[in-house]
């Protein structure tokens, strides 16, 4: 069969993520990146993939048959899916947990209207912990489900300690509490508190005469960001930031903790540890748009999401090969 040809939209880190994907995927192509900046300013990752602006993606609509929605969570994605559903297949990684039933609402109008296939938060979580959860609430449900996150960099909370005054550059890294995770893990189904699961790491840089103490003060007490955690504050040059802690490092963890009779525990772990953030939802985003472009020929159309697609879909194998390699 034909390469399946995905257009790229938008391209930040999950964008050159969804590009170095398709490289390990010899049954998907690139058909272009298109980018609301100046495309002869971008440089792909691969010198022959061709770039180009926006306003010209419909006139490509015959050589795409999923697009990859790059854009952010926030600005970018809550317009752009059900704009480009209404024309394309899509598979976008939104990931604003709380706002999901109104952007799969927006998506799923436009995507019937257009009777195109449009899945919508795929990557990690939400994504594939979002599957675990699921999975772990059905086989057992006299449980209890946890999700730990890190070691990792969040973007949300750099983005809020670069925000301080007096403050340069800076990263968060969330981390685990160990204590809590080995309590989870021997079944015991503790009540947790936010303070207890995750505490939060920030490696500042201060600008030239800022006060120390008052930038520490003002980062650990933060309301919802850090005011909840335990939080410590390291002061680092810029230098070091460069050097040091430059890459997207993410992971986690869902663990769900039942009991089938009162004296049988059962415990569910499904882990991540993942070097690159971007780059891991990036694979996850171009397996979902496999599974996109056989449920659109299929004649599945509407908005979708992770939990409504099954593994097989996912894969480049035949169902005989899946059965004959995995069961
Ligand atoms: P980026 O900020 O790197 O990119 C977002 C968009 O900004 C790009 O598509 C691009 O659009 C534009 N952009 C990128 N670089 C520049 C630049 N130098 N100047 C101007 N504009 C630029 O975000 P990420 O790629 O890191 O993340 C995208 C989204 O992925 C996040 O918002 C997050 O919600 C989601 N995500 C989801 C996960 C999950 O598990 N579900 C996990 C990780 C991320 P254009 O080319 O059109 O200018």
């Amino acid at each position: 069969p034909p390469a399946t040809r995905i257009g790229i939209v938008g391209y930040g880190n999950l964008g050159r993520g969804v590009e170095a994907a398709i490289a390990k995927n010899p049954d998907m192509a690139i058909a272009g990146i298109f980018t609301r900046r100046d495309p002869a300013q971008l440089k792909p990752l691969g010198a022959s993939v061709p770039v180009h602006g926006m306003d010209s993606l419909l006139r490509h609509k015959g050589a795409i048959d999923v697009l990859a929605l790059c854009g952010g969570s926030k600005d970018d994605l809550p317009w752009q899916s059900p704009e480009l559903a209404a024309h394309f297949n899509l598979v976008d990684s939104f990931d604003t947990h709380a706002r999901i039933p109104g952007h799969f609402a927006a998506v799923d109008a436009a995507a019937q209207a257009g009777q195109t296939t449009a899945l919508i938060s795929a990557g990690w979580d939400p994504g594939l912990f979002s599957i675990n959860r699921v999975m772990g609430e059905a086989l057992l449900p006299d449980g209890a489900t946890y999700t730990f996150w890190g070691k990792g960099l969040s973007q949300g909370h750099s983005d809020a300690v670069r925000r301080v005054p007096g403050v340069a550059g800076g990263v968060q890294y969330t981390i685990p509490v160990p204590e809590a995770v080995d309590k989870v893990r021997s079944g015991v189904r503790p009540d947790l508190s936010t303070r207890e699961k995750h505490r939060r790491e920030c490696f500042v840089v201060l600008q030239d005469g800022a006060d120390a103490d008052a930038v520490r003060r003002a980062i650990v007490g933060m309301p919802h960001y850090f005011d909840q955690y335990d939080t410590t504050v390291q002061f680092i040059s810029a230098e070091e930031l460069a050097r040091d802690h430059g890459a997207m490092p993410h992971g986690g963890f869902v663990i769900r903790s039942g009991n089938t009779s009162a004296p049988s525990k059962q415990v569910i772990e499904y882990r991540l540890q993942l070097d690159s953030n971007p780059e891991f939802t990036a694979s996850v985003l171009v397996a979902y748009a496999r599974a996109v472009h056989r449920m659109h020929a299929a004649g599945q159309f509407g908005c979708k999401t992770v939990l409504d697609v099954a593994p097989a879909l996912l894969s480049a194998k035949s169902a005989a090969e899946l059965r004959e390699q995995f069961l």
